[in-house]
């Protein structure tokens, strides 16, 4: 048997949605995470402090849990025409922590977003002279780029230029997925970059090889096992500029194995297992606190929770768990990390 035992971790990269959804699927972040940083792609998207205050009202009354401690921090969705003044009153206020920039057409609801990062000089320099952090998805949206090398094309050609340009702006790379994302963010005193538990447990030919399983298709895709390794050593290395966002973004059934399936993976109900396994797997558990609960509490200036989780590994010893949830309209959704979860049980130190 193993025990690790952590701060009360943070997602700092969750999709909560909105209605039904939001309903079916909050309460699995509030019950082990205490900050959340919600992603703005909603339909439509989050570009204002009053949606953003709004959704955080519905993101918390739709908490079914006893959960004081889940404290849900919004984003804005990088618009030209963002308001300066609700980011201002959004940041100093804490409603808003941050704005996420989406290459347009790369993932679910993008369409409203840019293709260039330069496009948004103005409303970037408010956010530096606030300290703001910029959120990136980066991903090339040029069709003529394999997809595979899509994260890497982005960085090359828009995330170095800009932290080059503007060394006071600090930017999330969000779901790292290649090694070129690692080397970016250890390039620039102020780039961090967030990682998920699936590109960390899976690689392109866990999607591919044995039958295709669109529960790991997700944006950026799950790239090679040599990539893999590169997150896993960035994540277990200690290394402060680096940690945890689930990524976590469920779809009903209906969509995520249609004929043409959606993007995105609902992992917050066992994204600790997962991880928590990763880290065992690689002999890091001692290393497991600083990726799930003080990196990214530094990086976005929180203190460090004084809650603690104690993480306990005991083989095979718990049944397999059933890997769908049912939403209150009858959409199920598929749960990412069951067999994790067998391996592991997870409790708040009273
Ligand atoms: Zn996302």
């Amino acid at each position: 048997m193993t025990v690790v035992e952590i701060p009360m971790p943070d997602d700092w990269h969750v999709h909560l949605r909105d209605d039904e959804m939001l309903a079916a699927v909050v309460d699995y972040s509030a019950r082990w995470f205490r900050q959340a940083l919600v992603m703005p792609n909603l339909v439509p998207p989050v570009t204002t402090l009053e949606q953003a205050r709004s959704y955080r009202d519905r993101i918390l009354s739709s908490v079914s849990i006893e959960a004081p401690w889940f404290d849900p921090r919004m984003t804005l969705y990088l618009r030209p025409d963002l308001v300066a003044d609700d980011l201002r009153h959004g940041w100093v206020e804490r409603v808003i922590g941050g704005a996420k920039f989406y290459p347009a057409g790369a993932t679910t609801n993008s369409d409203l977003g840019g293709t260039s990062l330069a496009d948004f000089m103005p409303v970037l320099e408010v956010m530096a002279e606030l300290g703001m952090p910029l959120l990136v998805h980066a991903e090339s949206t040029d069709p003529d780029i394999d997809i595979f090398d899509r994260e890497a094309v982005f960085l090359e050609r828009e995330v170095a230029p800009l932290l080059a340009r503007m060394p006071e702006l600090s930017v999330t790379v969000e779901h790292i997925s290649t090694s070129a994302g690692i080397d970016l963010v250890r390039a620039y005193p102020q780039a961090f970059g967030s990682i998920t538990p699936h590109h960390l447990s899976c690689d392109r030919s866990d999607i591919l090889a044995n039958g295709m399983r669109p529960e790991l298709y997700c944006k950026p895709v799950i790239n090679s096992a040599e990539h893999r390794r590169a997150l896993v050593e960035a994540a277990t290395s200690g290394d402060d500029k680096f940690f945890l966002g689930t990524d976590s973004a469920p779809h009903p059934l209906s969509a995520k194995e249609a004929r043409v399936a959606k993007a995105g993976i609902f992992n917050a109900p066992f994204a600790l297992e997962v991880t928590a396994e990763v880290f065992f797997q690689n002999g890091s558990l001692d290393q497991l606190a600083a990726f799930t609960s003080t990196n990214g509490a530094a990086r976005y200036g929180h203190p460090v929770s004084e809650r603690r989780l104690v993480l306990t590994r005991h083989g095979d010893a718990n049944p397999p768990r059933d890997d769908l949830l049912t939403t209150a309209t009858g959409d199920q959704v598929r749960l990412f990390g069951v067999n994790e979860a067998a391996l592991w049980a997870i409790d708040q130190v009273a």
